[in-house]
């Protein structure tokens, strides 16, 4: 039976969504799109000691800046399963909890922090792992030790409890993940988590689980450090009588450091300069400010194509790929199993190559601001003529002012470098006949003043080589730039002689 594919994006709102989470989102996105299926968001809020102000709609709007459109859920409109937002979902999960509680795969536990905090002291003395388990739990205050009726005493006095999974004490837990596939653990690894609270919220694992099955998820695609929770998530499908509908596992591999040593964080971003989180977020309990894509100038287009080969590749020395071939190339099978190295190099050139393909028009309406923030007054038509000659040079469309201010402002340096080692008798001579040659031309364009510049050259008995940097430091006062007669043409005929004047009169050795 082939089932409609429907997955899901998770995150519970406990601050900003790290790039790691947005490669989650796409991932899934991707699939979805590429199954003709559904993609949906849903916020896991049940565990209300880390909700963080701001982060539901910081998730949300980092989404849609990246291009990651849901069908479903939070920030996206109401499908047929709302609400979307696990707290508003509250009232549904107790059934099934009590389910598992009337056919023995789960019970209530009492026990204090205290009574907890002790048994753990107990058993690191004996040298024990210390959790909950088919062992320990015989020693601890729950529905399994304690007598019926004075569990029903306690609860129907309103005390506090837990509801805790019963795991079998040493059984096999196999599952297939799509990426990694067989995995195997064993209960005796794991503990009796909890699921249940007594004020009626559920933990993580239940809600998601029950989610995932009311939500008719078809593939769990979700980061690496949730594979260790997957045992327990499968063992919950078996237990509730859903194994046959159990979604397919996806883990995906970890970011990790430019160095390749760990888990890439927040620090590491701060310590190199890149940005680890999409759009900028200022934390609200401590007010740091941290970078984010979007304001660093990375395009969207550009980060989604970034994100996408950060633990996935097509197969094929195709490195640009639109939103559409994305869909159109997406497997889980050329996801890779292990950790993604982050680059930032890799990331620039990225920005680098969507910023070539953006419009001149585009990249004008950006530079143009920063013109008139200059008090300069220059035509859409020459802003736009600027940027189709200088965007190969950038990597960040905000670097268009800085590389090519002098298309709006003459020099008042020339490149020391270029001048100590290119300026010498015979330059003022050059400059002096190209000038001339200029002035006597009535037409004036990138043709015409290469012919008058090789003009001046043998007239002076000088070579190409020796005087075409300097010719482009006169002009610009920098050593790197566009090709210089096109560069000259876009000046003007009167814009190029004052500059060429002003270098004669300026440049002394
Ligand atoms: N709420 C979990 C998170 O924040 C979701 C994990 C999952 O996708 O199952 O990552």
């Amino acid at each position: 039976m082939d089932r409609r594919v429907r997955v899901r994006f998770a995150p519970s709102p406990t601050g900003a969504l790290h790039i790691g989470g947005v490669r989650t989102a796409l991932y899934n996105y991707l699939f979805a799109k590429k199954h003709g299926g559904d993609f949906l968001i849903r916020i896991e809020d049940t565990d209300q000691t880390r909700y963080v102000p701001g982060a539901e709609d910081y998730i949300i709007e980092a989404l849609k800046w990246v291009g990651i459109i849901a069908d479903e859920g939070v920030g996206f409109g109401d499908g047929p399963h709302a609400p979307y937002r696990q707290s508003e979902r509250k009232p549904m999960y107790r059934q099934y909890v009590m389910q598992l509680i009337d056919a023995g795969y789960a019970y209530y536990a009492f026990d204090t922090a205290e009574e907890l905090d002790a048994m753990r002291e107990r058993l690191k003395a004996s040298n024990v792992d210390s959790k909950y388990d088919a062992i320990t739990r015989m020693a601890m205050k729950n529905s399994l030790t304690l007598p019926e009726d004075e569990v029903k005493r306690r609860l129907d006095a309103g005390n506090p409890y837990v509801v805790r999974i019963k795991l079998p004490k040493k059984e096999d837990v196999k599952f297939h993940d799509e990426i990694r596939g067989w995995v195997n653990i064993n209960t005796a690894q794991m503990d009796d988590k909890v699921l249940f609270k007594s004020d009626g919220m559920p933990t993580y694992h239940l809600a998601n689980v029950v989610d995932d099955y009311l939500m008719n998820i078809s593939h769990v695609i979700r980061g690496e450090e949730w594979l260790p929770s997957a045992p327990l998530h499968v063992l919950l499908y078996r237990y509730l009588g859903w194994e046959d509908v159990m979604p397919k596992f996806a883990h995906l591999p970890l970011l990790l450091k430019p160095e390749g040593n760990g888990k890439l964080s927040k620090r590491d971003g701060d310590r190199l300069g890149f940005p680890v989180f999409p759009l900028e977020w200022k934390d609200p309990a401590t007010g740091e400010l941290s970078s984010g894509y979007r304001e660093s100038g990375y395009l969207p287009e550009a980060v989604m194509n970034l994100l996408a080969f950060l633990g996935w590749n097509p197969g094929t020395t195709q490195e640009i790929f639109s939103r559409e071939e994305l869909v159109e190339a997406f497997t889980l099978d050329r996801v890779s199993k292990s950790g993604a190295k982050f680059d930032q190099n890799k990331a620039k050139w990225f920005n680098q190559q969507y910023v070539r393909h953006t419009p001149d028009k585009v990249l004008a309406e950006s530079l143009k601001k920063d013109v008139l923030a200059h008090n300069l007054n220059y035509s859409d038509e020459y802003i736009t003529k600027v940027c189709g000659l200088i965007k190969e040079k950038i990597s960040f469309i905000k670097e268009l002012w800085e590389i090519g201010n002098y298309f709006f402002v003459a020099p008042t340096h020339y490149d020391e470098s270029v001048i100590s080692k290119r300026w010498n008798d015979k330059s003022p001579l050059v400059l002096q006949d190209l000038i001339q040659l200029v002035r006597g031309n009535e037409a004036f364009d990138a043709a015409s003043f290469e012919v008058n510049y090789n003009e001046a050259l043998s007239k002076n008995g000088v070579s190409n080589k020796e005087f075409l940097q300097l010719l482009r430091v006169c002009l610009s006062g920098i050593a790197g730039g566009p090709p210089i007669f096109e560069m000259a043409q876009l000046f003007g005929k009167e814009v190029t002689l004052e500059r060429l004047q002003d270098a004669l009169s300026n440049i002394k050795k």
